[in-house]
């Protein structure tokens, strides 16, 4: 998708502060940190919203939770806790339509979210 913001970011267009790469997956850090990490997990494949992914996807989507689980340990949180996060579409706040998951953590939590 030539104009998706994340899509610059797998295609080099964009230079971003990566920590993980590999054939199918990068993350890098959000630009507006919620949390003393807070890391975007993302497919290299566009994919708009949560409600795109198909079976085809199963393989992909555990695979971007287990890179967050790894993330996790690199950072030091993964004994603490952390959180992941898809937002999908508006009422969850989605900005970037191309999917990803939101690693969080260095810091307690509120529950419900906002
Ligand atoms: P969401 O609201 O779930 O769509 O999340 C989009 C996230 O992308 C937000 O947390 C933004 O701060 C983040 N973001 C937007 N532009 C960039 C960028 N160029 N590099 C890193 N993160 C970004
Ligand atoms: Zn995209």
């Amino acid at each position: 998708m030539s104009n998706c913001l994340f899509c610059k970011i797998v295609s080099g267009e964009i230079s971003t502060d990566f920590v993980y790469k590999d054939e199918n997956i990068i993350a890098f850090r959000d630009i507006n940190p919620q949390a003393p990490t807070h890391i975007l997990i993302i497919p290299r494949e566009h994919i708009e919203t949560l409600n795109d992914i198909d079976q085809s996807h199963v393989e992909l989507l555990g695979a971007m939770q287990l890179t967050a689980s790894y993330l996790a340990k690199e950072e030091g949180i993964y004994e603490k806790g952390f959180r992941t996060v898809f937002n999908c579409n508006r009422d969850a706040g989605q900005t970037v339509f191309h999917i990803h998951l939101h690693l969080l953590g260095g810091r307690s939590m509120g529950w419900p979210p906002g």
